[in-house]
Protein backbone atom coordinates (compact mmCIF):
# COMPACT_ATOMS: atom_id res chain seq x y z
CA UNK A 1 0.00 0.00 0.00
CA UNK A 2 2.83 2.42 1.01
CA UNK A 3 4.39 1.63 -2.81
CA UNK A 4 0.56 2.25 -3.86
CA UNK A 5 0.88 5.72 -2.28
CA UNK A 6 4.24 6.55 -3.81
CA UNK A 7 3.13 5.46 -7.30
CA UNK A 8 0.16 7.74 -6.65
CA UNK A 9 2.26 10.80 -5.75
CA UNK A 10 4.46 10.48 -9.04
CA UNK A 11 1.36 9.95 -10.71
CA UNK A 12 0.27 13.18 -9.27
CA UNK A 13 3.51 14.82 -10.08
CA UNK A 14 3.54 14.00 -13.78
CA UNK A 15 0.37 15.50 -13.66
CA UNK A 16 1.81 18.83 -12.11
CA UNK A 17 4.36 18.76 -14.51
CA UNK A 18 2.33 17.82 -18.10
CA UNK A 19 0.31 21.03 -16.94
CA UNK A 20 -3.11 20.54 -16.08
CA UNK A 21 -4.75 23.31 -17.50
CA UNK A 22 -7.10 20.73 -19.78
CA UNK A 23 -8.14 19.23 -16.57
CA UNK A 24 -9.00 22.06 -14.40
CA UNK A 25 -11.52 21.49 -12.02
CA UNK A 26 -13.57 24.39 -12.11
CA UNK A 27 -17.46 22.97 -10.77
CA UNK A 28 -18.18 24.36 -7.27
CA UNK A 29 -21.15 21.34 -7.51
CA UNK A 30 -18.28 18.26 -8.09
CA UNK A 31 -16.29 19.84 -5.24
CA UNK A 32 -19.18 20.17 -2.77
CA UNK A 33 -20.57 16.83 -4.29
CA UNK A 34 -16.86 15.59 -3.23
CA UNK A 35 -16.46 16.87 -0.27
CA UNK A 36 -19.99 15.17 1.02
CA UNK A 37 -19.49 11.83 -0.25
CA UNK A 38 -15.63 11.67 1.71
CA UNK A 39 -13.87 12.14 -1.60
CA UNK A 40 -11.92 14.92 0.06
CA UNK A 41 -9.52 13.28 2.37
CA UNK A 42 -5.74 14.40 4.10
CA UNK A 43 -2.30 13.05 2.88
CA UNK A 44 0.69 13.74 5.31
CA UNK A 45 3.88 14.67 4.78
CA UNK A 46 6.50 14.38 8.03
CA UNK A 47 8.20 17.37 9.14
CA UNK A 48 11.79 16.56 10.34
CA UNK A 49 13.89 17.37 12.48
CA UNK A 50 17.21 18.29 9.96
CA UNK A 51 19.97 17.13 12.84
CA UNK A 52 18.25 13.45 12.98
CA UNK A 53 15.96 13.01 10.17
CA UNK A 54 13.21 11.51 12.43
CA UNK A 55 9.50 12.95 12.18
CA UNK A 56 8.75 14.98 14.73
CA UNK A 57 5.27 16.19 13.22
CA UNK A 58 2.86 15.63 10.02
CA UNK A 59 1.50 18.30 7.47
CA UNK A 60 -1.98 17.34 6.13
CA UNK A 61 -2.31 17.77 2.59
CA UNK A 62 -5.74 18.01 0.73
CA UNK A 63 -6.11 15.30 -1.99
CA UNK A 64 -9.35 14.29 -3.96
CA UNK A 65 -9.68 11.17 -4.89
CA UNK A 66 -12.03 11.64 -8.06
CA UNK A 67 -13.67 8.70 -9.14
CA UNK A 68 -12.46 9.34 -12.81
CA UNK A 69 -9.70 11.51 -12.92
CA UNK A 70 -7.86 9.33 -9.81
CA UNK A 71 -5.67 11.27 -7.22
CA UNK A 72 -6.09 14.94 -8.12
CA UNK A 73 -3.86 17.36 -6.35
CA UNK A 74 -4.68 20.54 -4.36
CA UNK A 75 -2.99 22.58 -6.93
CA UNK A 76 -6.04 21.88 -9.20
CA UNK A 77 -8.75 22.66 -6.37
CA UNK A 78 -7.37 24.70 -3.82
CA UNK A 79 -7.34 27.75 -5.81
CA UNK A 80 -10.69 27.07 -7.02
CA UNK A 81 -12.02 26.47 -3.93
CA UNK A 82 -10.72 29.66 -2.47
CA UNK A 83 -12.89 31.54 -4.84
CA UNK A 84 -15.53 30.49 -2.76
CA UNK A 85 -16.42 29.57 1.14
CA UNK A 86 -15.83 26.24 -0.35
CA UNK A 87 -12.47 26.22 0.86
CA UNK A 88 -13.66 26.97 4.42
CA UNK A 89 -15.40 23.08 4.03
CA UNK A 90 -12.15 21.83 2.79
CA UNK A 91 -10.13 23.48 5.78
CA UNK A 92 -12.70 21.68 8.16
CA UNK A 93 -13.26 18.50 6.43
CA UNK A 94 -8.79 18.46 6.52
CA UNK A 95 -8.73 19.29 10.13
CA UNK A 96 -11.57 16.91 11.42
CA UNK A 97 -9.86 13.99 9.34
CA UNK A 98 -6.40 14.71 10.41
CA UNK A 99 -6.95 15.35 14.12
CA UNK A 100 -8.71 11.69 13.80
CA UNK A 101 -5.17 10.45 12.73
CA UNK A 102 -3.18 12.56 14.70
CA UNK A 103 -4.95 11.06 17.62
CA UNK A 104 -4.50 7.14 16.50
CA UNK A 105 -0.31 8.13 15.90
CA UNK A 106 -0.85 9.98 19.57
CA UNK A 107 -1.34 6.56 21.27
CA UNK A 108 2.11 5.51 19.76
CA UNK A 109 3.81 9.11 19.94
CA UNK A 110 2.78 11.40 21.83
CA UNK A 111 4.94 14.18 20.59
CA UNK A 112 4.14 14.23 17.07
CA UNK A 113 2.77 17.60 15.85
CA UNK A 114 0.15 18.33 13.66
CA UNK A 115 0.18 20.82 10.88
CA UNK A 116 -3.40 21.68 8.99
CA UNK A 117 -3.65 24.35 6.07
CA UNK A 118 -5.81 27.39 6.34
CA UNK A 119 -6.36 29.67 3.72
CA UNK A 120 -6.77 33.56 4.87
CA UNK A 121 -10.06 33.60 3.01
CA UNK A 122 -11.13 31.13 5.92
CA UNK A 123 -9.75 32.42 8.77
CA UNK A 124 -11.06 35.93 7.81
CA UNK A 125 -14.51 34.83 7.98
CA UNK A 126 -16.43 36.10 11.31
CA UNK A 127 -17.05 31.86 12.10
CA UNK A 128 -13.84 30.62 11.56
CA UNK A 129 -12.39 30.49 15.42
CA UNK A 130 -15.67 29.40 16.30
CA UNK A 131 -15.93 26.53 13.50
CA UNK A 132 -11.53 25.59 14.20
CA UNK A 133 -12.74 25.18 18.10
CA UNK A 134 -15.57 22.59 17.18
CA UNK A 135 -13.79 20.81 14.51
CA UNK A 136 -11.47 19.63 17.14
CA UNK A 137 -13.76 19.70 20.15
CA UNK A 138 -14.48 15.91 20.18
CA UNK A 139 -11.02 14.91 19.98
CA UNK A 140 -8.37 13.86 22.76
CA UNK A 141 -5.83 15.93 20.87
CA UNK A 142 -4.83 19.37 22.36
CA UNK A 143 -4.92 22.57 20.03
CA UNK A 144 -1.34 22.94 21.20
CA UNK A 145 -0.31 20.32 19.28
CA UNK A 146 -1.89 22.17 16.25
CA UNK A 147 -0.03 24.03 13.92
CA UNK A 148 -2.45 26.08 11.31
CA UNK A 149 -0.59 27.59 8.58
CA UNK A 150 -1.62 30.41 7.45
CA UNK A 151 -1.47 30.52 3.63
CA UNK A 152 -1.54 33.64 1.89
CA UNK A 153 -4.98 34.78 -0.01
CA UNK A 154 -6.31 37.43 1.89
CA UNK A 155 -5.78 40.66 1.08
CA UNK A 156 -4.65 43.20 2.85
CA UNK A 157 -7.50 45.02 4.06
CA UNK A 158 -8.38 41.33 5.88
CA UNK A 159 -5.01 42.36 8.26
CA UNK A 160 -6.54 43.63 11.11
CA UNK A 161 -9.29 41.08 11.50
CA UNK A 162 -7.15 38.23 10.68
CA UNK A 163 -4.91 39.39 13.53
CA UNK A 164 -7.99 39.27 15.77
CA UNK A 165 -8.77 36.13 14.89
CA UNK A 166 -5.02 34.99 15.33
CA UNK A 167 -5.19 36.51 18.82
CA UNK A 168 -8.12 33.72 19.10
CA UNK A 169 -7.11 30.72 18.13
CA UNK A 170 -3.77 31.47 20.63
CA UNK A 171 -6.15 31.79 23.51
CA UNK A 172 -7.54 28.00 22.28
CA UNK A 173 -3.96 26.86 22.24
CA UNK A 174 -3.58 26.57 18.28
CA UNK A 175 -0.31 27.66 17.04
CA UNK A 176 0.02 29.82 13.85
CA UNK A 177 2.72 29.58 10.77
CA UNK A 178 3.11 31.71 7.92
CA UNK A 179 3.28 29.31 4.79
CA UNK A 180 4.97 30.05 1.96
CA UNK A 181 7.09 32.75 3.09
CA UNK A 182 9.63 34.23 1.08
CA UNK A 183 7.78 33.99 -2.01
CA UNK A 184 4.35 35.52 -3.46
CA UNK A 185 2.38 37.69 -1.35
CA UNK A 186 3.90 36.92 1.59
CA UNK A 187 5.50 40.16 2.86
CA UNK A 188 7.90 40.78 5.85
CA UNK A 189 5.50 43.14 7.54
CA UNK A 190 3.42 39.88 8.75
CA UNK A 191 5.35 39.21 10.70
CA UNK A 192 5.33 42.65 12.70
CA UNK A 193 1.53 42.87 12.20
CA UNK A 194 0.09 39.11 12.37
CA UNK A 195 2.62 37.97 15.28
CA UNK A 196 2.73 34.40 14.09
CA UNK A 197 4.42 31.68 16.05
CA UNK A 198 6.96 30.69 13.38
CA UNK A 199 7.42 30.92 9.44
CA UNK A 200 7.56 28.06 7.03
CA UNK A 201 10.35 29.02 3.99
CA UNK A 202 8.76 28.20 0.47
CA UNK A 203 10.02 26.05 -1.79
CA UNK A 204 11.30 28.36 -4.11
CA UNK A 205 13.26 29.86 -1.46
CA UNK A 206 15.03 26.67 -0.53
CA UNK A 207 15.80 26.32 -4.45
CA UNK A 208 18.31 28.72 -3.97
CA UNK A 209 19.99 27.74 -0.55
CA UNK A 210 23.25 26.58 -2.94
CA UNK A 211 23.61 30.19 -4.08
CA UNK A 212 25.23 33.08 -2.48
CA UNK A 213 22.23 35.48 -1.91
CA UNK A 214 19.89 32.33 -1.39
CA UNK A 215 22.12 31.74 1.52
CA UNK A 216 22.23 35.07 2.80
CA UNK A 217 18.61 35.48 2.94
CA UNK A 218 17.73 31.78 4.87
CA UNK A 219 20.77 32.86 7.31
CA UNK A 220 18.92 35.91 8.10
CA UNK A 221 15.49 34.77 8.02
CA UNK A 222 16.60 32.17 10.68
CA UNK A 223 18.44 34.66 12.43
CA UNK A 224 15.24 36.95 12.64
CA UNK A 225 13.44 33.57 14.01
CA UNK A 226 15.81 32.71 16.65
CA UNK A 227 15.58 36.41 18.10
CA UNK A 228 11.90 36.00 17.58
CA UNK A 229 11.90 32.84 19.57
CA UNK A 230 9.53 31.63 15.91
CA UNK A 231 9.09 28.10 14.58
CA UNK A 232 11.12 27.92 11.43
CA UNK A 233 10.74 25.14 8.84
CA UNK A 234 12.42 24.75 5.23
CA UNK A 235 10.34 23.26 2.69
CA UNK A 236 11.04 21.53 -0.02
CA UNK A 237 14.49 20.00 0.74
CA UNK A 238 14.95 17.61 -2.06
CA UNK A 239 19.21 16.72 -1.52
CA UNK A 240 21.42 16.01 1.04
CA UNK A 241 23.55 18.67 0.30
CA UNK A 242 20.14 21.12 0.61
CA UNK A 243 19.90 19.56 4.14
CA UNK A 244 23.89 19.98 5.08
CA UNK A 245 23.86 23.94 4.17
CA UNK A 246 20.43 24.07 6.09
CA UNK A 247 21.84 22.82 9.16
CA UNK A 248 24.81 25.25 8.56
CA UNK A 249 22.04 28.39 8.41
CA UNK A 250 21.36 27.55 12.02
CA UNK A 251 17.93 25.73 10.78
CA UNK A 252 16.35 23.04 12.59
CA UNK A 253 13.33 21.52 11.19
CA UNK A 254 12.80 20.28 7.41
CA UNK A 255 10.39 19.07 4.97
CA UNK A 256 10.99 17.46 1.06
CA UNK A 257 11.35 14.57 -0.76
CA UNK A 258 14.63 13.89 0.90
CA UNK A 259 12.45 12.23 3.36
CA UNK A 260 9.18 11.94 2.44
CA UNK A 261 6.49 12.40 0.51
CA UNK A 262 2.95 12.93 0.95
CA UNK A 263 2.13 9.40 1.83
CA UNK A 264 -2.19 8.20 2.68
CA UNK A 265 -2.94 8.47 6.23
CA UNK A 266 -2.98 4.26 6.61
CA UNK A 267 0.62 4.49 5.31
CA UNK A 268 1.91 7.17 8.26
CA UNK A 269 -0.21 4.97 10.79
CA UNK A 270 1.54 2.00 9.54
CA UNK A 271 5.00 4.02 10.27
CA UNK A 272 4.12 5.89 13.45
CA UNK A 273 3.22 2.30 14.97
CA UNK A 274 6.55 1.09 13.61
CA UNK A 275 3.91 -1.50 11.58
CA UNK A 276 6.02 -1.88 8.36
P1 LIG B 1 2.04 24.03 1.00
O1 LIG B 1 1.18 24.07 2.22
O2 LIG B 1 3.15 25.02 0.91
O3 LIG B 1 2.57 22.55 0.93
C1 LIG B 1 3.81 22.20 0.37
C2 LIG B 1 3.66 21.60 -1.01
O4 LIG B 1 4.97 21.24 -1.49
C3 LIG B 1 2.87 20.31 -1.04
O5 LIG B 1 2.22 20.25 -2.31
C4 LIG B 1 3.95 19.25 -0.96
O6 LIG B 1 3.55 18.00 -1.50
C5 LIG B 1 5.02 19.87 -1.80
N1 LIG B 1 6.36 19.38 -1.46
C6 LIG B 1 6.76 18.82 -0.30
N2 LIG B 1 8.07 18.52 -0.32
C7 LIG B 1 8.53 18.89 -1.54
C8 LIG B 1 9.83 18.83 -2.17
O7 LIG B 1 10.83 18.37 -1.62
N3 LIG B 1 9.91 19.32 -3.44
C9 LIG B 1 8.83 19.84 -4.07
N4 LIG B 1 8.99 20.28 -5.31
N5 LIG B 1 7.58 19.93 -3.51
C10 LIG B 1 7.45 19.46 -2.25
P2 LIG B 1 0.67 19.89 -2.44
O8 LIG B 1 0.34 18.76 -1.52
O9 LIG B 1 0.37 19.75 -3.88
O10 LIG B 1 -0.06 21.18 -1.88
C11 LIG B 1 0.01 22.38 -2.59
C12 LIG B 1 -0.60 23.51 -1.80
O11 LIG B 1 -2.02 23.36 -1.70
C13 LIG B 1 -0.13 23.60 -0.36
O12 LIG B 1 1.14 24.20 -0.33
C14 LIG B 1 -1.22 24.45 0.25
O13 LIG B 1 -0.99 25.82 -0.01
C15 LIG B 1 -2.44 23.99 -0.54
N6 LIG B 1 -3.24 23.06 0.30
C16 LIG B 1 -3.10 21.73 0.44
N7 LIG B 1 -4.03 21.23 1.29
C17 LIG B 1 -4.78 22.28 1.69
C18 LIG B 1 -5.90 22.43 2.60
O14 LIG B 1 -6.41 21.49 3.24
N8 LIG B 1 -6.39 23.71 2.76
C19 LIG B 1 -5.86 24.79 2.10
N9 LIG B 1 -6.42 26.00 2.30
N10 LIG B 1 -4.82 24.68 1.26
C20 LIG B 1 -4.27 23.45 1.07
MG1 LIG C 1 1.44 24.19 4.16
MG1 LIG D 1 4.39 26.10 2.08
MG1 LIG E 1 3.16 26.31 -0.99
Amino acid sequence: LEQYGSVLEEQLDLHRRVGSTAAKLDNDHDLAGALDSGQIVPWFQSVVDLRTGFAVGFEALARWHHPTRGLVSPVDFVPFAESSELIIDIDLEVLRLAVKEAQVWHEHQPDLRLSVNMSGRHLAHPDAVAQLQSAVAQSTVSPHMIFLELTETSSVSDGPLIRRHIDDVHALGFQVLLDDFGSGWSSLERLVILEPDGIKIDAQLTKYIDTDRGRALVRALSSVARDLGLVMIMEGIETRKQAEIAIELGCTLAQGFLWSRPQSASAVRRLVSGDG
